[in-house]
């Protein structure tokens, strides 16, 4: 039986970044992947030839962060999606220009530099709801700040931790930093992170057992594999329900991490028109509950993407027809055309899929600091994934990315 020198568990964009490291430096690395594909939380919808539709990650996310390098190397063409002066803002029953609203609204300018005033903060940890009453943020102004920096992170003002997101806006590319469109997608990378590795499809693990000398990994099927390291980079809501058996049993400290650090839902709808009947100089639209945040999926496509997490990703889950709640929101807003305009929708609900079960991880008040507890090697077993990100850049492709080369680094440090 081949011994291999690392398993990979999960063809992720963490689980291939670490893969295509070890196997370029001429490792013997297997990946084991339960589903029928690469690339885990970040998936193209190919069947438009004209545009990717991303059901999945979509933005690169900063302008100088992991993604960037192959994005370059593989000569990736590349939009920016403006912060707010590509927004339109649904208010007094109109669509606004973000920019031109800020002027009229003197609640609102104080949502440009949020970033830095949550920055500046220095007090105990609080939820951002907490945050946001003492800062005297309000009605459109809250709604904003919610969906900019809470629903966006998929989580709520209630839950998220004041601390974890000043930590994340210091740390990561949040002050300043742009939000970027790959024109044609993510799949590229995914696919030049797989190329030539070896890679198991259906191929479920269920325990890793560590002997001090060498890892057993044991399959679905009861099959039993051998590796002298496993990098385990499976989302932290499967690890919440311990899909995973290990023995020697995990840490306190890192069972306390799983528990604690958030994992909720999220659904992707995409809608197909015959044309753009909106301002095609707008990025994103802002709206209301139900179904408040929206985009235009690449320049020039008919497409609006709507992406909805918490409690609202429950609430567009549990409503018997999603599409129709989503349509009689837009038709408020945009009117009958889009109704006589669409030709197709997808969606994609990442809470029910089995092998993510929600869309990121976030850190709710009192689980701050966590995050490097996560992260910790185990023996011989490594850990990767966007949840384990200690670099400010948890739920993104690239902090996956850098989790995977932090899990080869300790593989490497260890010599053996
Ligand atoms: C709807 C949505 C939108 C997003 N938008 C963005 C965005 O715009 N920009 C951005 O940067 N990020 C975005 N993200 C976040 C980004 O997609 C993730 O942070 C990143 O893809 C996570 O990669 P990962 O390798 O850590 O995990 P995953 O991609 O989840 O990979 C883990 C893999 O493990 C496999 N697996 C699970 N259990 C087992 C098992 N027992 N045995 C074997 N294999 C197993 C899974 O099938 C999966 O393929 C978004 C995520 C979602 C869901």
């Amino acid at each position: 039986m081949t011994t291999y020198d690392v398993i990979v568990i999960g063809a992720g964009v963490a689980g291939l970044a670490a893969a295509r490291r070890l196997h370029d430096a001429g490792r013997n690395v297997l990946v084991c992947e339960a589903r029928d594909r690469i690339g885990g939380r970040v998936w193209s919808d190919a069947s438009d030839p004209t545009c990717a539709i991303e059901l999945g990650a979509e933005y690169i996310h900063g302008d100088d962060v992991s993604t960037w390098q192959f994005v370059r190397q593989l000569g990736l063409a590349t939009t920016i999606a403006g912060r707010w002066d590509g927004r339109r803002i649904w208010h007094n029953a109109q669509l606004q220009h973000a920019v031109a609203l800020f002027a009229t609204d003197a609640s609102l300018p104080a949502l440009t530099t949020i970033e830095e005033q949550i920055s500046a903060y220095a007090g105990p940890d609080i939820s951002f709801a907490q945050w946001l009453d003492d800062n005297e943020y309000q009605g459109l102004a809250r709604h904003l700040a919610d969906i900019r920096l809470a629903h966006s992170a998929a989580t709520t003002p209630e839950l998220a931790s004041i601390y974890a997101m000043q930590a994340d806006i210091l740390q990561g590319e949040h002050l300043g930093g742009n939000d970027h469109h790959i024109v044609g997608g993510y799949a590229p990378i995914v696919t030049a992170l797989a190329q030539s590795l070896s890679i198991r499809f259906q191929c479920v693990v269920t325990a890793i057992r560590d002997d001090g000398d060498q890892c057993r990994v044991t399959l679905a099927d009861g099959a039993v594999l051998t590796a002298k390291r496993v990098i385990v980079t499976i989302p932290l809501a499967l690890l919440k329900i311990g899909s995973i058996a290990f023995d020697p049993p995990l840490p306190a400290a890192k069972v306390q991490a799983i528990r604690q650090i958030d994992m909720h839902g999220g659904i992707k709808i995409a809608l197909r028109f015959r044309d753009r009947f909106w301002d095609d100089t707008a990025s994103f639209f802002s709206l209301v509950d139900p179904a408040p945040v929206w985009w235009t999926a690449a320049p020039g496509a008919p497409y609006l993407m709507g992406f909805f997490t918490g409690p609202r990703a429950a609430h567009i889950g549990a409503v018997t027809d999603p599409l129709a709640t989503c349509l009689d929101l837009l038709t408020t807003v945009f009117g009958d055309v889009v109704r006589e305009q669409l030709v197709g929708w997808r969606m994609i609900n990442w809470s029910v899929d089995p092998w993510s079960l929600g869309a990121y991880s976030s850190v709710p008040v009192g689980a701050h600091g966590l995050r490097p507890a996560l992260a910790a090697p185990h023996g011989r077993v490594h850990f990767a994934g966007e949840a384990t990100a200690v670099d400010g850049h948890s739920a993104s492709v690239h902090g996956a990315i850098s989790s995977g080369w932090r899990a080869v680094a300790e593989i490497e440090t260890a010599h053996d």
